[in-house]
């Protein structure tokens, strides 16, 4: 007998996305030695999405006693993070999220079809703020911060980031984002070339790997996934899946060119022509924040600094806890 799938689970407590950056902070490529600051990486045990686990003195919920009406402009992680914590310490927060969901770029990072716990982590961050009541305007874009500043007390800037670009490289203009490949899924075709080796590419390389596609990585540095704040956990796992499923990688290489149906490939040795069906932007993020910096105005989140969960929800905190 067959017996019927479970049900799905439905997270009361915030889900863990397995993302090591808080409780095993250690950072490793090319065979160097910990990347990690020692004093960040000393503190085992400490969680990214849960900033109190672990730093409970630094990190807690005073209610205030000065009630306070929060514009936060911005409904991706940042921004819900922000709603929650204002809102236990006794705060009216309002988001203005231009699309018309919440999530921001979680949805792209969790849209890939081994990150189940990402997804369910947005799942559960919609249910907070639905359950705290916390008022959310949908599909309402907020660039000129004066529009709004008379109606509220203070304002949390957390729009995000946008693609790096590179217009040096002839025919950039024909590379797609991690959006359109994750999220949208309008990237089509069997091979994709990847320009950059960081984790994004390297989880979405291996996304079309499970998927039966074959992925080109080609990466300026020496290693990839090669910077401070993803676990090695998480990144020796991703080179070693790249190497089991002979994903071509190239190392110290850039693209010089990308045509119709074609990229250039240039390494140390040699440059040569790669037949291709796309090639994905995967040299990174520019903070994008809006409004200048002004008394009252706080920025939380990749729009300070591009960075991961950990970054974004900590930050969260530094900022809420002093409003
Ligand atoms: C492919 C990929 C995989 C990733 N994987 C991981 C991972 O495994 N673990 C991890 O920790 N991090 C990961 N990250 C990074 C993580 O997604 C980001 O650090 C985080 O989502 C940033 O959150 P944020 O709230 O600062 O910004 P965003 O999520 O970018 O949110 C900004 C929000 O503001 C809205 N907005 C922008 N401008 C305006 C405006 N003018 N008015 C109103 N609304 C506006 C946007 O629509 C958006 O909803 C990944 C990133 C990518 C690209």
């Amino acid at each position: 007998m067959i017996s019927p799938s479970p049900a799905p689970v439905v997270w009361t407590r915030r889900p863990c996305i397995r993302c090591h950056n808080g409780c095993f902070n250690f950072s490793k490529a090319n065979g160097t030695e910990n990347m990690q600051s020692l004093g960040d990486s000393l503190h085992l045990g400490r969680c990214a999405l849960n900033p109190p686990t672990m730093q409970h003195n630094r990190y807690k919920i005073v209610p205030t006693k000065h009630p306070k009406k929060v514009a936060i402009i911005g409904g991706g992680v940042g921004g819900m993070e922000c709603a929650l914590v204002l809102k236990k310490r006794g705060h009216t927060p309002v988001i203005f999220e231009k699309e018309d969901q919440l999530g921001g770029l979680f949805l792209t990072a969790s849209a890939m079809t081994f990150k189940e716990n990402d997804k369910e982590l947005i799942a559960w961050y919609k249910r907070e703020i639905a359950k705290a009541g916390i008022e959310v305007r949908f599909n309402t874009e907020v660039n000129d911060l004066g529009t709004i500043r008379r109606g509220f007390d203070e304002i949390i800037v957390c729009t995000g980031s946008v693609p790096r670009t590179m217009p040096q490289i002839k025919g950039f203009d024909k590379t797609h984002s991690f959006r359109e490949l994750l999220r949208e899924k309008s990237v089509e075709g069997d091979k994709i070339v990847f320009l950059g080796g960081g984790q994004s590419s390297c989880e979405a390389a291996y996304d079309l790997v499970l998927a039966g596609k074959h992925p080109v990585i080609v990466e300026y540095g020496n290693d990839l996934v090669a910077a401070q704040a993803t676990c090695l956990a998480n990144t020796s796992f991703l080179r070693d899946a790249m190497e089991y499923h002979k994903v071509p990688v190239y190392l110290h290489s850039t693209i010089t060119e990308i045509g119709d149906g074609y990229c250039v490939i240039k390494t140390p040795t040699e440059t040569f022509r790669c037949e291709c069906d796309a090639v994905i932007n995967g040299i990174g993020f520019v903070p994008a924040p809006v409004g200048p910096k002004a008394p009252h105005v706080h920025r939380v989140g990749d729009c300070v600094a591009i960075g991961n969960l950990r970054t974004v929800i900590w930050r969260a905190w530094d900022v809420c806890m002093r409003i």
